[in-house]
């Protein structure tokens, strides 16, 4: 029997976020060739969201575009999905792990009387098609496959960058279902009086290149060379959990089974010995330097280049070498 696999497109200001896409190229790899691959874009003035669900294979795009959308409220948003839900009956339901996707799935599981998993690292159906959601459980000490296969829809947020960012279809197929709710501006008793943009925070999960410290750096000032190198690269600072926990860092900077996962085109990690949970966080990365000073660390077993040798001494010549090389 065929499958309806909808992915909820998360936007603002008519841009979409990028674990959008994501979920669509696997929810793309899940479906089978009769299943619908829905995209449900909630917004205002969001056609050219919309056209790019189109492109990245989405077989039907339901799209609520009106005023009362054009910022994120519970309230509206959620009242949009589970309408449509009730309507068109999809059997999988994805969102991004996101501030708003996790805001929102919740809301819309606790409204459709169904589960979510929340946070999931990994996809899958089982032989009758259920979603099979992975994730780490027990402060990572375990990972959990959750099913539900006596609820629809099955509902999952899954984090940024676990899965990678598909190709476009070379010819979109999918058709585009334009939708209506009943809602007025009035109904809705949470209004945006101000919009303050926040300061620029770490955005680790999008970064091309990443300079990662772990306890091999001796002290927390020690980690502005960390930040100078990041800055030089134009990238961000990443941390093993061990350097957070020794307080050198924040935990917005984790990357790990229990931080963040990402995919740069080039990590680079100073003092990291490369613990399984550590590495099931960063090694999809394109091209990964470890700098060690031990040579049997478990980071060289999936650096593309290892440096044996003490940071103290490659940190500072390395600075050097590529202020030469900007001055010049
Ligand atoms: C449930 C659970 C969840 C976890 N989640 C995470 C997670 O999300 N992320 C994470 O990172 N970890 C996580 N951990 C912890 C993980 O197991 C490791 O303990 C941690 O990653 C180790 O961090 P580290 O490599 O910085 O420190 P260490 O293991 O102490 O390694 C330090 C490394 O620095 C090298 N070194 C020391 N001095 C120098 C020098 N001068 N020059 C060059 N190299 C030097 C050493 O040779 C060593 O390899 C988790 C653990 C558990 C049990």
């Amino acid at each position: 029997m065929s499958k309806k696999i909808w992915v909820i497109v998360e936007s603002k200001e008519g841009k979409a976020h990028p674990v959008s896409w994501e979920l669509l190229g696997k929810a793309r790899e899940l479906a089978g060739p009769e299943d619908e691959l829905g995209a449900v874009v909630v917004g205002y003035k969001i056609d050219s969201v919309a056209q790019e669900a189109l492109e990245y294979g989405a077989t039907r795009v339901y799209v609520l575009d009106a005023p009362v959308f054009a910022y994120y409220r519970n309230l509206p948003f959620r009242e949009a999905i589970v309408q449509l839900a009730k309507k068109y009956t999809p059997d999988i339901i994805l969102l991004g792990a996101t501030t708003l996707g996790r805001d929102l799935g919740s809301a819309v599981a606790t409204s459709l009387e169904t589960g979510l998993t929340a946070d999931a690292t990994e996809l899958a159906l089982d032989e009758k098609g259920h979603l099979l959601a992975t994730r780490p459980a027990f402060g990572g000490n375990i990972m959990a496959t959750i099913s539900w296969p006596e609820h629809k829809p099955q509902m999952s947020t899954v984090r940024p960058r676990v899965f990678p960012l598909p190709q476009k279809v070379a010819t979109p197929q999918g058709e585009v279902i334009q939708e209506n709710i009943e809602l007025k501006e009035e109904d809705i008793p949470v209004k945006r009086l101000e919009f303050i943009p926040k300061e620029k925070g770490v955005n680790l999960e999008y970064a091309e290149v990443i300079v990662a410290g772990g306890k091999g750096i001796a002290e927390k000032k020690d980690f502005e060379l960390l930040f100078e190198l990041a800055k030089l690269l134009g990238g961000e600072v990443g941390a093993s959990r061990a350097a957070v926990d020794a307080g050198f860092i924040g935990y917005e900077h984790q990357i790990g089974q229990t931080g963040k996962t990402v995919r740069p085109k080039v990590y680079l990690g100073f003092g990291i010995s490369g613990a399984v949970q550590h590495r099931v966080g960063m090694q999809e990365s394109d091209y990964i330097i470890a700098v060690n000073q031990d040579p049997l660390a478990q980071i060289f077993s999936i650096a593309d280049l290892g440096l044996v040798g003490d940071l103290y001494q490659i940190l500072p010549s390395l600075l050097k070498r590529i202020k030469e090389l900007k001055e010049s």
